[in-house]
């Protein structure tokens, strides 16, 4: 080693356990991004600090390529955060690091923010009238948005100005009335800002509870039922933390980051808000999370925004914090909430943590007094929440899904002119294709599942004498071509004629999907108009905006659909929810099945009757006498709590013991299984103590997904401390074990999907 070069510590994006040593004569950040030779390529690395000296002799160190930053694009605050999730997790900081920064930071572009593409009215634009626009609604509602404003708006404005956005500024672009420019970064939307509604008693509390206690790390669960006015709360809280100069990290599940929010907040607040979402390109999330860094008061994202650097952080909000997609499910598994506490925490300040179904962990952490618990027991205004009804399917036969009184009930609101909601958790026609000869059902080549039937209707085409599985149905004459899905790996087939197996031709659908349940609507109800939303009928861009406002324009009468119709949405004419296959999940394998059923069901539910009309809720079901459909009836989430619970204690799972699940798979039967045998013998070696348990490696419950078989063994603790001292060494050999070195493995700490 030279004179005056230095020893640096960098995260390397590899899956090795450890950070490396490199040569620079320069000083750097922690936190600054540099080039660095790894091996044989060149990689992208941070900065983690400086170290007086290496394990490595000097003459063996290889130096820095080129400094990328002259500034951290990690702040310290961030960077000590990911070093206690690579902790926590157990997962290589070098990977940790590259998840949570762009895309185009870990290519190792330059952090600046994009300029963006504005649209203004041009001078002939300003003098139209747009009453001339009667005819194009969309074209007027932008012309008269662009109007208000002087700088223009940017696409994403504009898409909530009206859905038909991007058709209606080609036209007015045609006509010469609309023009496109760049400029920095997004300006603040000068719409009509909305006053407040004035709070309610216990929306006040809340408020008054929060802002009190801004100054620190304060955790509070505000359970709060459907429609009580939650948002409203976080609105109120964020006013005050930016009246303090401050900055708020709002996080969302996927589903619920739709124009509306973020026109809720833009039409609350007139200061810049940078929004991370799935949809951005690349270079708009970086400038989006740089603004973030930069100040910009509101920053309002999905899961990875947790990791958005902040200048002067003032409050974190989570949003339906029980939401399953806060977790990441690959790579590096992070739970986006429990980070976000853990980020308040470190930054000493307070985190609300919203719900109307709040996950058993943070009630039991409300209930022993580590979070505050903020409750808002019921709806705002007039609103009351719904009638509950049990309909008893052992007693009622229905008729391609739909029994008797639910089809009385969809009549009535057809009827009164009122819109319903049937939720099915299926998409599809039918989840089974089978021999009614011999019991044989299509599966999938790839994995352990049967293939779903999916068909395509079209109201031309002619009737093709083996497409009709449900024979006699008049929309059967429309049915233009069904295909085998399988829903795991995505593997598609023909659909079999004739059996495989006895080669018999009574092969028929057994079952309903969303797409069977729309056919059938169809024949019930003929001159009702039905919305489809599921995954399939809205995978074109645009397509699931355009359904939902059909709907709110009072264009739909019955929307059918799976879990994308469970959250977020306000649709003030609904009076009629009905759950279809309620019963899915009552009695699933994973052990948080029921509690993802009554938080399903509850948000669902929450759909009907928001307004002025009382809703009314059916739930077919062959078990009316299990007590969660109770609870359901009395809107009782505390009695299901308790339930739900004491079954927990009881069997020693989560909140009352804490798990990692180590993950294998591979190619053959046997060698996922093998490899954790192996593991297993390697953790009794290092006797982890009366308080952990390290179970029995078990196939998964799919064991072969498209392709391989995987395996899983899940480590137990009532000593969440235990526990991880026990992982830190396991991983740590495991990383270096030879026998591990064949087999693809992961570990998953706090598991949400046991699959
Ligand atoms: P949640 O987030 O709990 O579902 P929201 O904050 O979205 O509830 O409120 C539900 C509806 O009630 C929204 O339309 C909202 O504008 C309205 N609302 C909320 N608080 C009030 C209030 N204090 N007075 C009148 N309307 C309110
Ligand atoms: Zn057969
Ligand atoms: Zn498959």
């Amino acid at each position: 080693m030279s004179a005056g070069s230095r020893i640096y510590q960098v995260a390397v994006p590899t899956p090795l356990y450890r950070a490396f040593d490199y040569l620079a004569y320069v000083l750097l950040e922690p936190g600054a991004r540099v080039r660095v030779p790894f091996g044989r390529r060149e990689m992208i690395g941070v900065v983690l600090g400086e170290v007086a000296q290496s394990e490595l002799p000097a003459s063996r160190l290889k130096a820095i390529t080129q400094p990328l930053d002259a500034c951290a694009v990690l702040p310290p605050p961030i960077l000590s955060l990911l070093r206690w999730a690579a902790d926590y997790y157990h997962h290589p900081i070098g990977e940790v690091i590259h998840t949570a920064l762009p895309v185009r930071l870990r290519q190792g572009r330059v952090p600046v923010v994009s300029r963006v593409k504005m649209w203004a009215l041009t001078s002939e634009g300003r003098a139209v009238d747009p009453q001339m626009l009667k005819r194009a609604p969309a074209q007027r509602h932008v012309l008269e948005s662009l109007a208000t404003t002087a700088e223009g708006l940017d696409v994403e404005q504009l898409a909530q100005v009206s859905q038909r956005s991007a058709a209606a500024l080609k036209a007015l672009h045609a006509k010469g009335w609309v023009n496109s420019y760049q400029r920095d970064p997004r300006p603040v939307m000068n719409r009509d800002l909305q006053p407040a509604p004035e709070l309610n008693p216990d929306q006040k509390v809340s408020v008054t509870a929060i802002v009190a206690k801004l100054d620190g790390f304060h955790p509070f669960l505000l359970h709060g039922v459907t429609g009580s006015g939650k948002t409203e709360v976080y609105l109120n809280v964020i006013e005050q933390v930016l009246a303090q100069g401050k900055q708020a990290l709002v996080l969302v599940p996927e589903i619920s980051l739709t124009p509306q929010l973020v026109g809720r907040f833009e039409r609350r607040f007139r200061v810049p808000i940078a929004v991370l979402h799935s949809r951005l390109n690349e270079q708009e999330r970086l400038s989006a999370w740089l603004r973030g860094s930069e100040g910009a008061p509101i920053v309002l994202g999905t899961r990875s925004a947790v990791f958005t650097p902040l200048k002067n952080p003032g409050v974190i909000v989570v949003d339906e914090e029980h939401d399953a997609s806060y977790k990441q499910q690959d790579g590096f598994r992070y739970s986006a909430r429990d980070v976000a506490v853990m980020r308040a925490a470190r930054e000493k300040i307070a985190i609300i943590l919203g719900s109307a179904t709040p996950s058993l962990e943070s009630l039991k952490n409300a209930r022993q007094g580590a979070y505050l618990l903020i409750e808002l027991p019921e709806r705002t205004g007039s609103a009351v929440m719904p009638q509950v009804r049990l309909l008893d399917m052992r007693r009622l036969k229905p008729s391609e899904g739909l029994s008797l009184p639910l089809r009385e009930a969809l009549a009535a609101r057809l009827e009164r002119g009122e819109q319903s909601i049937l939720f099915l958790n299926r998409r599809g026609f039918s989840p089974v294709w089978m021999c009614f000869d011999c019991g044989w059902a299509a599966s999938c080549k790839r994995c352990d599942a049967r293939l779903t039937l999916h068909q395509t209707i079209s109201p031309g085409a002619k009737l093709d004498a083996h497409s009709a599985p449900a024979r006699g149905a008049p929309w059967m004459a429309r049915i233009k071509k069904q295909k085998l899905f399988c829903h795991h790996c995505g593997a598609e087939q023909e659909v079999a004629r004739r059996c495989p197996s006895c080669q018999g031709e009574n092969l028929h659908p057994l079952g309903e999907g969303t797409e069977r349940v729309e056919g059938a609507l169809q024949k019930f109800f003929p001159r009702a108009r039905i919305e489809r939303i599921d995954r399939d009928s809205t995978n074109r861009k645009g397509a699931l905006e355009e359904k939902l406002r059909r709907v709110h324009d009072g264009e739909a009468d019955i929307l059918v659909g799976t879990q994308m119709l469970s959250k977020g949405h306000d649709f003030p004419n609904v009076t009629l929810v009905g759950i279809l296959n309620a019963d899915q999940g009552l009695y699933g394998t994973d052990f948080r099945s029921s509690e993802r059923l009554f938080q399903l069901i509850m948000q669902v539910s929450g759909r009907a009757g928001r307004a002025d009309k009382p809703g009314e809720v059916l739930i077919q079901t062959w078990h009316p006498d299990h007590p969660l459909f109770g609870a359901l009836q009395r809107h009782d989430f505390h009695g299901f709590a308790e339930f739900a619970l004491n079954e927990r204690r009881e069997t020693s799972y989560p909140p009352y013991s804490h798990l990692a699940l180590l993950r294998a798979e591979s190619p053959t039967p046997d060698a996922a299984l093998k490899f954790l045998h192996e593991a297993r013998t390697l953790a009794l070696h290092l006797s982890p103590g009366k308080d952990v348990q390290v179970l029995a490696p078990t196939p998964a419950p799919m064991e072969r997904r498209a392709g391989r078989y995987r395996a899983q063994l899940l480590v137990q603790s009532n000593q969440r401390a235990s526990l991880h001292e026990f992982l830190g060494h396991w991983v740590a050999q495991l990383a270096e074990a030879k026998f591990a070195k064949k087999t693809r493995w992961s570990l998953d700490v706090d598991p949400v999907d046991m699959y």
